[in-house]
């Protein structure tokens, strides 16, 4: 095992990620301004510092769970007066970033850890708060063959899956692509199914056809944005996430972002984020993101 891993961001990933690294036996030490996330971590057994320079003194990792990419340069790189980690850690030091964030952020922050000495990685995650505490995330990752070899056996600590996707950024890339289909697939079966509502075909029948014929997909089969045929999905308990309208939007933020850069030209992801954008701008921010499906029938013609 590596030595002490510096734990930065224990929200509501970060903190069951940090209990799981320590049941694995990992050497963890977190930090976190909040401190209603450093009590919720202690809680855990989670040790904690009293800032992130004295988390990161002697760990041979720092791993990030923030919010957002100016939050994971801002930690590498300093601000407001104050340095940062990149120059107060140990030379070579692995900066593994598990935050989901712009794939030109996580490109420009694994140069930046280079360029001080450092390697770096990016390993952003799917599977929600569910699959952070029962250890059951994806990791999509980005970064030097050795690297991911390092990283790997303490990504399985916290997930199930961990798949090397290439080159610094191309974690976040798996990352943006993926939920580009996630939220245009949802919009596509949540139209499809009102569609059938107004022509009299009940929920039933349509996924009947729809989960054994060509339509079938996860948002379908797993996620259904109606109540009764998967008895499982956030429609049956009034779309409590699950995955959160918020964070749907913020994801399809990050894709636009990358359509723009890359200026690839796709109609259906761009008009996925605005209309998740509007969904969580209203009473959607909460709600799983099925819950668009309302927004679709209030919107139709009585
Ligand atoms: P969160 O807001 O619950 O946690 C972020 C934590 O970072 C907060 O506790 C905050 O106080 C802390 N923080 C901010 N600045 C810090 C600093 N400088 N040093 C240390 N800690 C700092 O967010 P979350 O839901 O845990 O999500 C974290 C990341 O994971 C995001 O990028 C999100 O998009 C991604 N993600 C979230 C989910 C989910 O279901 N919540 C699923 C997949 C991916």
């Amino acid at each position: 095992k590596p030595g002490t891993i510096a734990f930065l961001g224990l929200g509501h990933m970060g903190g069951p990620m940090a209990a799981n690294l320590i049941a694995a036996g990992y050497s963890v030490v977190g930090f976190d301004p909040m401190p209603a996330a450093v009590e919720a971590a202690k809680a855990h057994g989670v040790p904690m510092a009293g800032s992130a320079a004295e988390a990161a003194a002697g760990a041979s990792v720092v791993l990030t769970m923030l919010q957002k990419g100016q939050q994971v340069l801002d930690v590498y790189r300093g601000s407001g007066g104050q340095p940062g980690l990149l120059e107060l850690a140990a030379p070579g030091t692995l900066f593994l970033d598990c935050s989901t964030i712009n794939v030109t952020e996580a490109q420009e922050a694994a140069q930046a850890a280079i360029d001080a000495g450092h390697r770096a990685v990016d390993a952003p995650v799917s599977g929600g708060v569910v699959g952070a505490e029962a250890g059951t995330l994806t990791f999509m990752v980005g970064g030097q063959d050795e690297d991911f070899e390092t990283v790997r056996p303490m990504l399985e600590a916290m997930g199930k899956r961990v798949v090397h996707c290439g080159a610094h950024g191309l974690g976040q890339a798996a990352k943006v692509c993926n939920n580009m289909i996630l939220g245009v697939s949802m919009i596509a079966v949540s139209e499809a199914f009102v569609l059938g509502e107004k022509l009299g075909l009940t929920h039933e029948a349509l996924f009947d056809v729809a989960a054994h014929a060509s339509g079938q997909c996860w948002a379908l089969t797993t996620n259904c944005p109606v109540p009764g045929p998967v008895p499982t999905s956030p429609a049956n308990r009034d779309y409590q996430p699950g995955f959160a309208g918020a964070l749907m939007a913020k994801d399809l933020r990050l894709a636009v972002n990358a359509l723009d850069h890359t200026g690839v030209s796709a109609e259906m992801g761009q008009l996925a984020s605005k209309i998740y954008d509007e969904f969580a701008a209203g009473d959607g921010a909460g709600k799983d993101f099925s819950g668009i499906i309302n927004t679709i029938r209030e919107q139709s013609e009585p």
